[in-house]
């Protein structure tokens, strides 16, 4: 009698690469395939595959997450994985093993590479570690409903939009006479729809940003929106310093995704345990509610979708539509074909960075590095002002703000890097209007 067939179940959504997996596969094995991390899930539960096959960077759950529940103590016993991604940083291959992957195939591949590697596996492979068990958020209160944080339209009319920089360094906040003109608080940009601020990144300007609200707001009740591409120090240093955070009185939602290592709210939990800060999370006396987006998020006058950025960990970027305008936040990312090299692949998914921004009213994106540097500095997860450039050129976005400025970088040398950006794209033929971002600058959408 021959044995059953052994069941994979391939995740991707990417369909050209899904399909071509299946495709190598199927000649071994039972294959079946799913089309994101959430799907995946639901299929595995179902179907109980022996070998998962999953792509880190997905819609609605990244692999990551994807992982974690497979491992977890509700996942599937006995169960293998593969992670394929054509993230080549070594901290996401560690990440990986980490969340419970016991192989990592970097894309593209070899048709043959992929068949031995899973022939390998079913040949007995030593169990991965245990994913690290879940820790509870306990907030105050009950978390307030993504509705409940409507930007309300005024009337009959359109709601001013606004976009203001809070903090515009990148990596380590950075103070002294040379760097003052850009700023040195770390990643933060309000942009304001009427009267509900939407926050994107809690680097060390948004402690300046909590107190301008707090006198604005002035014993009023304040309600903003909070989007958070990644959660490296720079982007998340200023939360507990929000002094908004401390009233009662004021609702706020964390919009991200699942974590490498847990979820969104955990990571912040544990940003602010005793290790770290003097006050726990669970202190702060306002609503908060941490959101974990799955796919675009209506919040009533702006649709908020997300796009997994090339960056180590879990990092993604964030598009608003308001009222016929679009802004674009992109931070941190390296472009895939600067890491990678160039390759149909590479190129492809350089191209949905760039079509995931088209249209834009302004994007904000990041550029630390001038080519020289970047020599030094590849794998680090950033761009360079030509890449910048490319950018502009391939996505053709009105304005183009440059922000996560490198520690290093005087106001001299940024005034002049952003030049030679502009003057690329000028060359180019673009019509993209690039500027620095500079802290305190405020412009209307
Ligand atoms: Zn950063
Ligand atoms: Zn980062």
């Amino acid at each position: 009698m021959t044995e059953p067939r052994k069941k994979v179940l391939v995740v991707d959504d990417d369909e050209m690469l899904r399909d071509l997996a299946a495709d190598i596969l199927s000649a071994e094995f039972e294959v079946q395939t799913a089309k994101d991390g959430q799907e995946g899930w639901e299929k595995a539960q179902a179907w109980r595959p022996d070998l998962v096959v999953t792509d880190l960077m997905m819609p609605r759950m990244h692999g990551y997450e994807l992982c974690g529940l497979l491992k977890g103590k509700d996942g599937i016993p006995g169960v293998k994985i593969i992670v394929s991604s054509s993230k080549t940083f070594t901290t996401d291959v560690s990440q990986a093993r980490a969340a419970g992957a016991d192989e990592y195939l970097v894309k593209p591949y070899m048709p043959a590479e992929m068949l031995k590697l899973v022939r390998s596996l079913f040949g007995g492979a030593a169990p991965a570690l245990a994913p690290e068990p879940e820790m509870a958020v306990t907030g105050r209160g009950a978390a307030p409903a993504p509705e409940e944080l409507l930007a309300r339209p005024a009337g009959n009319g359109r709601l001013p939009v606004y976009v203001r920089f809070w903090g515009t360094r990148g990596s380590c906040p950075t103070s002294n006479a040379k760097v003052a003109g850009y700023g040195g608080n770390t990643a933060c940009v309000e942009l304001r729809i009427g009267d509900t601020p939407f926050i994107f990144d809690c680097g060390t300007g948004l402690r300046e940003l909590g107190d301008s609200l707090m006198a604005e707001f002035a014993g009023k009740p304040l309600q903003a929106n909070i989007f958070v591409g990644h959660t490296h120090w720079d982007h998340i240093q200023g939360f507990p310093f929000f002094t908004p955070f401390y009233n009662p009185k004021n609702k706020f939602n964390i919009f991200s995704v699942h974590g490498a290592h847990g979820s969104l709210g955990r990571i912040f939990t544990q940003s602010m345990s005793l290790d770290y800060f003097p006050i726990p999370l669970t202190s702060l006396g306002a609503r908060l509610g941490f959101v974990e987006m799955k796919g675009p998020v209506d919040l009533g006058a702006a649709k908020v979708s997300f796009q997994h950025l090339n960056h180590p960990g879990v990092c993604i970027g964030f598009r608003v539509e308001t009222q016929g305008k679009v802004v674009t936040y992109l931070s941190d990312h390296e472009p895939f074909s600067k890491l990678g090299g160039v390759s149909d692949l590479s190129l492809r998914q350089d191209a949905e960075i760039a079509a995931f921004a088209r249209g834009s009213d302004m994007v904000i994106r990041e550029a630390q590095y001038t080519e020289a540097e970047y020599a030094t500095r590849k794998g680090w997860g950033h761009a360079t002002y030509d890449d910048a450039a490319k950018f502009a050129l391939e996505s053709g976005v009105k304005r183009m703000a440059i922000t996560h400025h490198d520690p290093y970088h005087t106001d001299a040398m940024l005034d002049e890097n952003i030049e030679y950006c502009r003057d690329l794209i000028r060359k180019g033929g673009g019509k993209t209007d690039c500027f620095g971002a500079r802290e305190g600058m405020c412009l209307d959408i």
